[in-house]
């Protein structure tokens, strides 16, 4: 059996709101797994996330990265268990792209440590695996937006930690840079938590998926298992065709406008 990394048990969270953004949510993330948080807009994916990366504080519930309680760890500690990628990279200063990269190494450092040849070579790797090599001393707010998500994935990369938390990491993406990035990503080989809000892309690159609705998980299993035609209507009130691609062999889903309907 592979190690649980990350164990999200009764995880709740609320903004006030009459509903509670996470109510009770409970999985756990294995060694080496690729794990989708699915769900419509506002079912609460980021919210669990933002718990998980510790922007939010939970209201009740334990979360275990590693088998350790998550909030008795320092930031420090964390940050050298998990990597983040969040949503919105903008930065109210320019950096180039270098520069973002190496402050993946700072929870390996101390305060005013300089980088030594080591953090150095790291943050190569790290610009070379990401193809962003030959864009180190560009400004970061020059950047397209998938190349903006390269770097901070080339950052989280160079944190060297071995789980990568991702929310919606290709949002606002155009299709070529979502396939680019989950290719990167995948071939990191590392254990990854992803809010995906494409259940095609979901498809083909979660091993397990949790499916979110009103702040509560309702279904999950493989893509195989759980995205079928009557998840999909029951979770997001769609219309749709599954079918096995022949190609990739994954679920393929096709949502279908009103009025048109599969035909028996
Ligand atoms: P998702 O990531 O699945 O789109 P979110 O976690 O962003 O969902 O939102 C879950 C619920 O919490 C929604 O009802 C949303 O309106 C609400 N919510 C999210 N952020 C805030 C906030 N900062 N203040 C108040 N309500 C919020």
């Amino acid at each position: 059996m592979p190690e649980t990394r990350l164990e999200v048990k009764d995880l709740c969270y609320s903004y006030g709101n009459a509903r509670d953004a996470a109510d009770h949510v409970s999985f756990n993330v294995k060694k080496g797994q690729f794990v989708g948080l699915i769900g419509p807009n506002g079912s609460g994916k980021s919210t669990v996330l933002k718990n998980i990366y510790r922007a939010l504080k939970p209201a009740g519930g334990r979360i275990l990265l590693d088998g350790e309680d998550l909030l008795k760890m320092s930031y420090r500690e964390s940050a050298l268990k998990m990597a983040v990628v969040g949503q919105e990279n903008e930065l109210p200063f320019d950096f180039t792209v270098e520069e973002i990269v190496a402050m993946g190494r700072s929870p390996h450092k101390k305060l005013f440590d300089a980088d030594n040849a080591n953090d150095k070579q790291i943050v190569h790797h790290a610009l070379e695996h990401l193809g962003m090599a030959d864009m180190a001393n560009r400004s970061y707010l020059n950047l397209s937006g998938g190349e903006k998500q390269r770097t901070i994935i080339a950052r989280a990369v160079a944190q060297e930690s071995d789980f990568l938390i991702l929310d919606e990491p290709t949002n606002h993406l155009d299709i070529s840079f979502q396939i680019q990035i989950f290719d990167l990503i995948k071939r990191l080989n590392t254990t990854v938590l992803s809010a995906i809000h494409d259940l095609n892309m979901a498809a083909l690159y979660c091993d397990y998926v949790y499916v979110l609705k009103n702040g509560r998980i309702v279904l999950e299993g493989t893509p195989d298992d759980v995205l079928t035609v009557e998840n999909i209507s029951n979770v997001y009130g769609v219309d749709c065709c599954v079918s096995r691609h022949p190609v990739t062999d994954k679920m393929s889903i096709t949502f279908l406008p009103a009025g048109i309907k599969t035909k028996e």
